[in-house]
């Protein structure tokens, strides 16, 4: 699904993404773990084609298609979800029909027609239902005055809502709440299943509690020094990324 090759990325001259390589087939989850300043963020910035960030050498394959040839727009319309995507604070337009508008660029780019009014709202139900989201979130403006769980809560719902091929969520280093955990782990636990795959970012083991990942990678210094099985993670909780530095020769 994702074949990552041999990525060098950076910005305004730093050399962040020292040669990436990875690859996730449908199915699978995988975590990155890492201190921070590692990268992490980075990667998932280079893969959501944010344009601050310049790639150097590399490729990245996403379904059979170059993923750094196409537009933000395009990822998400060939099943590419970023979980930071749209942070925005967009006083005026209520989250729902902000959902809807992303939900009929990725149909129209697919050659579908908008769903009906219908349609839409059974949709909504469902998924409301299923990430056990109120209507009062959804009326309201887009992120306007949210806390941090109520925008995550409306980010994963957005999530299910365009039920992505792959979805990439980074967990930001100011951390999330319990709460906040388990809104996005129950997220991608109700997304899995054999056909789609979801990259989970994240600084802290808490996460991996909840979300058990087939693979999990470390990044270091711009590079995957590590991968293993869901013990890594346990073993990270308890040693610490010192013992990842002291194992790894740190070279430019
Ligand atoms: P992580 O998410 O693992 O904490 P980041 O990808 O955020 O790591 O950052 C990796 C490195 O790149 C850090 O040294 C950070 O300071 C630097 N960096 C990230 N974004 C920028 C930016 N916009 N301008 C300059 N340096 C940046
Ligand atoms: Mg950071
Ligand atoms: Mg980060």
């Amino acid at each position: 699904m994702l074949t990552i090759k041999n990525l060098h990325a950076g910005i305004e001259g730093k050399k962040i993404l020292k040669g990436i390589n990875l690859e996730i087939k449908p199915g699978e989850v995988h975590a990155i773990m890492g201190p921070n300043g590692s990268g992490k963020s980075t990667l998932a910035s280079v893969l959501a084609g944010r344009k601050e960030y310049e790639v150097s050498t590399g490729s990245v394959q996403f379904l059979g298609k170059d993923l750094l040839d196409l537009s933000p727009e395009e990822r998400a319309g060939e099943g590419l979800f970023l979980g930071f995507q749209y942070p925005v604070e967009i006083p005026g337009l209520s989250t729902t029909n902000f959902i809807k508008t992303a939900l009929n660029e990725v149909r129209k780019y697919r050659g579908q027609e908008p769903l009906d009014a219908v349609a839409f709202l059974k949709l909504m139900k469902e998924k409301m239902a299923l990430m056990n989201v109120d209507q009062s979130l959804l009326s309201r403006s887009l992120n306007e005055g949210f806390s941090g769980g109520e925008k995550k809560r409306n980010e994963i719902f957005q999530m299910a809502m365009l039920q992505p091929k792959l979805a990439i969520l980074d967990e930001t280093d100011s951390g999330l709440d319990i709460d906040a955990i388990r809104i996005v782990a129950n997220g991608v636990n109700q997304l899995r299943n054999k056909d789609n795959a979801v990259l989970a970012i994240t600084h802290y083991q808490r996460l991996l509690d909840y979300i058990i990942p087939d693979v999990i990678h470390v990044l270091y210094n711009g590079r995957i020094v590590k991968s293993g099985p869901k013990e890594l993670a346990l073993e990270l909780e308890e040693r610490g990324y010192d013992f990842i530095k002291s194992e790894v020769s740190v070279e430019d």
